[in-house]
This record gives structure tokens, sequence and C-alpha cells, in this order.
């Protein structure tokens, strides 16, 4: 999602005369935009922002400024401290203020003091934003809904976020069409909660599953995907598109966090284990070669062994290509951060270890089943060694091939050479030898 902001930030401020640049140092602006999801992102910002100032200071001996801002959730959840830790930050504002940026600006620029933007505005930023400038590679983020109404106990997201809010059809619609036009092959849709969509269309609101059908008619468009969803939220039409929809990736990341109910019921989750797993089951007999990825909390307030141990088995039971693990992280203002049961810093580390080597072992398991068979794989770039393209299996996986450039921007079949620790490496096929996934 911040990847996603960030492009739109440098959208809006194309016309002002900003391009992108890959470094910080003699940039006229800089803008870090931050993560407030667990505490490790957040304490970044200011070991950053030091890093910055001397950036900023060596700027103006030449005679020259740099306008330095932080956006997004850590400028939301704590204006006024960034402001006060680190009075050298011209601008300060939120992940639904980024479309006033021009404004900011010039408010900076007067020299007024710094400017500080956290405000949810009732008119939608997206209305105020232009089309999105060039595509690089052949992979596109398009933002179809934003906010969190669900409120799990150890998380940010509703308070930094805000409320959910969906973009209309029509417009998803033509920013999708904009990207393929720009060389778009995949599309991935973005939304803190991006199951819970339910944008206006011709015919009253419209859920997920009926968009990625929609967007699936667009011409040049082979690949969608969708994250992050939300459990109980995933309804029939969506589960529907997994079937009937051959551009819907067979790739799914759907966060359980925990496989004890007792947690689950403390995290206000509102699904069971047991939900969960009948869920993948569903998803997989819609869609036989689809593999899951997933997130876990490890050491929320309360968890036990006999909880831990619930979640490892959850995690035997369904069995995951690929998976995101945490320990525990209070956040303030979060209902979870007060309570009084929190796990001992020792225990959060000695659960994740051993959750981390199940949850790889099943990785390194996935990635082995796929050698031998044919993936069609989307070549979005060169490789580091000369005749060398990287793409992308249905499953993320990275797959290197020796190809030549003119394939760039191709989704071609590949037969699996060999599984590494983090990526595969595969052979140009003639057709598919076998239709079969990894799964
Ligand atoms: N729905 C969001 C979730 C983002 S947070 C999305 O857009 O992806 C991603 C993951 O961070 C969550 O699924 C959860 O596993 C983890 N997380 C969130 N809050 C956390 C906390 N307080 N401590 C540890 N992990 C947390």
């Amino acid at each position: 999602m911040n990847v996603y902001d960030s492009a739109r930030m440098a959208d809006v401020l194309a016309p002002l005369g900003y391009v992108r640049v890959d470094a910080a140092d003699g940039a006229d602006m800089v803008i870090l935009n931050t993560c407030h999801i667990r505490e490790k992102a957040a304490e970044k910002v200011y070991s950053e922002l030091g890093r910055l100032r001397r950036l900023k200071a060596e700027k103006e001996r030449t005679g020259r400024g740099m306008i330095l801002a932080v956006a997004g959730c850590v400028a939301q959840a704590e204006g006024g401290e960034i402001l006060r830790r680190a009075p050298f930050v011209d601008m300060v504002f939120g992940p639904q203020a980024f479309h006033r940026l021009p404004e900011m600006i010039s408010r900076a620029s007067r020299a007024g003091g710094a400017v500080l933007d956290t405000d949810f505005p009732a008119e939608p930023k997206f209305d105020h934003l232009p089309a999105p400038g060039k595509l690089e590679g052949y992979s596109a983020f398009l933002t179809v809904q934003e906010g969190c109404d669900k409120f799990c106990t150890f998380c940010v997201v509703p308070y930094t976020r805000g409320a959910e809010f969906s973009r209309p059809v029509a417009e998803v619609e033509a920013e999708a069409r904009h990207l393929v036009a720009g060389g778009a092959r995949e599309i991935t849709l973005l939304g803190q909660n991006v199951n819970a969509y339910h944008g206006e269309g011709n015919d009253g609101d419209w859920g997920l599953g009926r968009l990625i059908a929609r967007l699936a008619e667009i011409e040049g468009l082979e690949r969608i995907r969708y994250t992050t969803s939300y459990p109980a939220e995933v309804d029939d039409a969506l589960i529907g598109a997994h079937r009937d929809v051959p551009q819907l990736m067979p790739f799914l990341h759907l966060p359980v966090q925990s496989g004890a109910d007792r947690i689950l019921v403390a995290m206000n989750r509102r699904h069971t284990a047991d939900d969960y797993r009948r869920l993948a089951g569903r998803l997989r007999h819609a869609r036989p070669d689809l593999a899951l990825s997933s997130d876990f909390i490890v050491g929320f307030p309360g968890e036990t062994e006999a909880d831990f141990e619930a979640t490892l088995r959850l995690v035997e039971d369904v069995t995951f290509a690929q998976a995101y693990s945490f320990k525990y992280s209070p956040r303030p203002g979060t209902p979870a951060a007060a309570l009084e049961n929190q796990v001992p810093e020792k225990v959060k580390t000695e659960r994740l270890a051993r959750l981390q080597e199940r949850l790889g072992a099943q990785q390194v398991a996935f990635n082995q089943g796929c050698v031998g068979r044919a993936l069609p794989v989307l070549l979005d770039r060169q490789g580091r060694k000369p005749g060398q393209l990287v793409g992308r299996s249905p499953y993320m996986q990275a797959v290197h091939v020796e190809a030549p450039d003119h394939l760039l921007g191709s989704v071609m079949p590949l037969t699996i050479g060999a599984a590494h620790a983090n990526s595969l490496s595969g052979a140009l096929t003639g057709a598919f030898a076998d239709e079969r996934a990894c799964a």
C-alpha cells in the first residue's frame, strides 16, 4: 500500500516539476512514507530522520533548501510528537491527505513553520489525484479499498487509515484500463481489508468477486491478484471468482493470526480456527491449484503454550506456500496493548523460532514440489547475468531463466528445473508439459 501511495505522491508532484531520484542527498524534497503497524517499523522513522537532518543541513550550505516531510501512518498517529522530536521536519501528513501536497508545499516554503495535515478529509482523495504516471515493469498496484472497520484488538490500522472506503467500480476500471494501456500485464488490487470492497456499481454496490470478473474482461490484462483479505469476509462470489476467472492467480494471502479459538476471540477476529480450515478447503475445492499464504502473530497477551501448539496444528492442517510471522508488538491506543498478561519477550522469541521453522519447511517443500512442473511465469525484469530474465510464477516465486529480452512482459510457460532457498530456476518450454500445479 505504501509503494502505491508513494507512486501516487510522485504523480501529484510531477506537475510541480518534481521527478523521482534514487538517493536522498541533494534532493529538493525528501518524503519518508512510514508504517506504524509494528513498533520496529515506527522506530526506524526517527533514526532515518537523524540521517536526513544532516543531508538537509548540507543542502542548505549550498544555498538551496530541502523540504523534509514525514507521510503515512506514523505521521497520522504521532504527528505532533514528530514535530516535537524532529523540529527540522517541514511537513507531516497522513495517508488521507497527500492529494493536498501542492498546497502544503507552498505553505511550507512560505516559511511559516511546519505544516501538519492529519485530517480525514470529507472529500475522498482519489477524486483529486491525477491518473497514475509511467509504470516501471509490467506489474501494477491499484488501490480499490482503504481503511478497516474490524478493530482487531492488536491492530492500529482502523486508527491510522480510518474507516472502510471503497472506490466506485467505474473509477477502478478506468484506472485499470489506463494501467494496461501503459503496459501492465498484472494488477494487484489493494486494500487494508480488500475483500470488504463494496464499491458503487451501475446497479448498487459490487463486491470484490464481481469487480474481479469485470476487470478480467480488460484485453491484455493477464493476471489479477488482491491483498490483504479478512477471512470472515470471503464470500461465495469471491470463491466463485477463484473458480471462474482464469486471470485470478491461484495464490491467496489470507492472514489467520492464530490457531487458538481463545486467542482469536481475544483478538476480535470473528472466525474460529476451524472456520479458517473450512474456508481453505472451500477455496481449494473451487481452484484445486490454489496455494495459501498467511500472517501469524505469536505471543498475543495471554497466549499459553497450548494456544501456541494449536497454531502449530493449524499450520500442519492447512499448509502454506509462504507466510509472514511476527512477535506481538503492543501498539499505542489499541485494546490489547493495555492487557496485563503480556507474554515475556523470551517466550515470544522462542515461539516465533518454532513457528518459523515449520513455515520455512513448508515453503521449501512447496518450492521443491514445483520442480519438474511447468508454470506460467510473467517475465518482468533482466537478471543479473547476461541473457537471463527473472519473472514471477503464479505463486509469487521469483523464477530465473535464460531467455531473450524480447520476451520481457510476456507470460511464458517454464519448466522448473531447481528450487533454491528463495527462488526457482526454469527453462523455456514449447507448451505446458504438465498443467498440474505444485500444490
Ligand atoms: N490488513 C492489513 C494488515 C496489515 S498488517 C494489510 O493491509 O495487510 C500485516 C500483519 O501485521 C497482520 O496481518 C498481522 O499479522 C501483523 N500485525 C498487525 N498488528 C500487529 C501487532 N500489533 N503486533 C504484531 N504483528 C502485528
